[in-house]
């Protein structure tokens, strides 16, 4: 079973660094539903995992991400939440491992996958806001949040 080792540290650095990366590109506009299927099926393509998206109604929401069942997983987005940069974040927990939460093998995976939708040079002004928050952004030696524990 699941057992946590770890604290969520850098959750809200994460959301602050995001969230004022956005201001400067400009990454606040809401993408069309069929433009969010599209990228996500870009991104999550040759990993083999289902992601389903349900879109919310209104801005109350979280945008989340979570396991339906075995390798099947659902992102949800409020409207809010429809940007390249929202997407990446929501599909880095799924990639990146959800126990992994913000560490920094879900930053560096957020990365990656900003890296192929926005090109080299937008992916590195990421970096830099997470580095100016002080987020880990690699999982090099460092210890997950989660980790599983057969027959306990
Ligand atoms: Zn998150």
């Amino acid at each position: 079973m699941w057992k946590r080792v770890g604290r969520d540290r850098q959750r809200e650095k994460v959301y602050r660094a995001e969230r004022k990366f956005r201001d400067e590109i400009g990454c606040n506009y809401i993408l069309r539903d069929d433009e969010v299927k599209k990228l996500i099926r870009r991104l999550v393509g040759r990993s083999g995992l289902k992601v389903e998206v349900k879109f919310k109604n209104g801005d109350r929401f979280w945008a989340r991400a979570r396991r339906v069942m075995g390798e099947r997983y659902r992102v949800e987005l409020p409207r809010w939440a429809r940007n390249e940069v929202v997407i990446c974040h929501e599909l880095a927990h799924i990639l990146a491992g959800l126990e992994n939460w913000h560490n920094g093998a879900f930053v560096s995976q957020m990365i990656k996958l900003y890296r192929r939708v926005a090109g080299r040079e937008k992916a590195e002004m990421l970096k830099k806001h997470f580095r100016a928050e002080r987020v880990r952004v690699t999982g090099r030696g460092e210890k997950p949040i989660w980790v599983f524990k057969a027959g306990e």
